[in-house]
């Protein structure tokens, strides 16, 4: 055994002792660390500097309580939190996830991927996430605000333009970021930097709604591209159908592909004549309602419920999964290779389980990891901070073209790092190495901090 490979396992095994039970964070550690494996054996000095067991150490965990008032009347009590992983390549960036699943473990998972994701972006930032395991879901517009009020009581005491930006993920959309942007003013002073993915009425960055899905799809161009192919005709699957999802469907499909699937967590709506976007839009974005209704209103769309989209045998070329994590275990996998999947690119961070990516790597399926295929959201939040820096606002045209620009530079950043270690078709690799390898080198140079 190498030098590298035993110092690896060391710290993996120090994690699994330490933080046993941490499902998902443990998950993320065994899919990143051996592959950095590689890149250590060519880097001693890394090795002899701990840099890899000083990594896996968040910076900080903030937890608190988060106090708030139903529209009962009632006291009710949820658990807060901000990771702050890592700061070596810039301010903590990473979203805030309100969803009752919500733990310790989800987000260190969440916030370690967030170090790879921010470094691959180019773009000056560090790693972090936050949220709670509030749940919007049947919450009034008055609930959310007052949750989102007393949450940012606590967390404003953590964050800054140049120390913390949080943003939105899974839960925390225009709306919420609204109310928590607005307490923090009122807390401290009108920092238009300190969070990102506001509305575009004060200072949130035009395509930044649309970017992780806009990237994802760009991502995916710029592969089929370098493979003499495009999106024409093909057929996609995407899950989900929250703001990743759609704006996955609404590139794909002005790129000439046909999204046939979408899904919520209570189902998922199988359209064969294709996903009609504005419908589609109307129902989720607009009322905020079930898919249920997006079927009652298209004929040609069935709701399968209580099923997940992977679990549909038809064809399907490229599958863009948006909803969650481990939404793709190794069986699902194994169907999505039957119906003929060549591309599976992640718009949701970390949707497919260990067992699930083998599968796309053993059937020569080209595995997209969402550490580099949806690094457009937070790509073009690094670019709302610059726009709030300079106090100006860019064009649609202009911030899109950006995204395309970083999309194509990851992806290329991916595939060549990949064929440096002889893995031409892993991605995964090439992501987690190019993404460790400058965080590691920032770090040396920072010194023990
Ligand atoms: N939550 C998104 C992600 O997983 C975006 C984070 C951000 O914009 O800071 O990357």
């Amino acid at each position: 055994m190498t030098n590298a490979k035993k110092y690896v396992q060391t710290i993996q095994e120090k994690l699994h002792q330490q933080d046993r039970g941490e499902v998902e964070f443990l998950q993320a550690i065994d899919e990143v660390l051996p592959t950095v494996t590689h890149f250590l054996e060519n880097h001693p000095e890394y090795i002899e500097q701990n840099i890899l067991g000083i990594l896996v150490e968040p910076e900080r965990i903030i937890q608190f309580r988060v106090p708030w008032q139903d529209d009962q009347g009632n006291w009710c009590v949820n658990r807060g939190y901000r990771i702050q992983y890592n700061s070596a390549l810039g301010p903590y960036k990473g979203g805030l996830r309100f969803h009752p699943s919500v733990n310790l473990s989800i987000l260190k998972f969440l916030a370690f991927e967030q170090i790879f994701k921010n470094s691959l972006t180019g773009l000056p930032i560090g790693g972090g996430k936050g949220g709670s395991d509030f749940d919007p879901k049947g919450k009034s517009d008055g609930e959310i605000m007052r949750f989102c009020q007393s949450f940012m009581l606590e967390l404003s005491k953590h964050i800054g333009p140049s120390l913390d930006v949080p943003a939105g993920d899974i839960g925390v959309g225009g709306r919420e970021i609204g109310y928590l942007f607005g307490a923090y003013k009122r807390i401290k002073q009108y920092d238009a930097g300190v969070l990102t993915g506001k509305p575009l009425n004060f200072w949130g960055s035009k395509v930044r709604t649309e970017a992780t899905g806009y990237g994802l799809v760009y991502f995916v161009k710029h592969l089929l591209a370098q493979e003499q192919d495009s999106f024409t005709d093909k057929t996609v699957f995407v899950s989900g159908s929250g703001n990743v999802a759609i704006y996955a469907i609404e590139k794909a499909q002005a790129l000439g592909a046909k999204v046939v699937t979408c899904s919520d967590s209570s189902g998922f709506i199988y359209d064969p004549t294709g996903i009609d976007l504005d419908l589609l839009k109307e129902v989720k974005e607009k009322n905020r309602q079930r898919l249920t209704e997006y079927a009652a209103q298209k004929t040609s769309a069935v709701y399968h419920e209580g099923k997940s989209v992977w679990s549909l045998e038809e064809v399907c070329e490229i599958a863009l999964p948006c909803a969650t994590q481990n939404e793709i275990t190794g069986e699902l996998a194994e169907i999505l290779v039957k119906n003929g999947v060549q591309i599976v690119a992640e718009g949701a961070n970390m949707p497919a389980t260990v067992e699930a990516v083998s599968a796309f790597h053993d059937a020569g399926v080209w595995y997209c990891p969402g550490k580099a295929a949806n690094a457009g959201g937070v790509a073009v939040s690094a670019l709302e901070m610059s726009q709030n820096s300079q106090r100006l606002t860019w064009e649609s045209e202009q911030v899109d073209q950006q995204l395309d620009e970083i999309m194509q530079t990851i992806y290329e950043t991916c595939r060549q790092t990949a064929a440096e270690y002889d893995e031409e078709k892993n991605l995964l690799l090439g992501a987690n190495i190019a993404g460790f390898a400058k965080v590691a080198e920032a770090m040396s140079a920072q010194g023990l901090v």
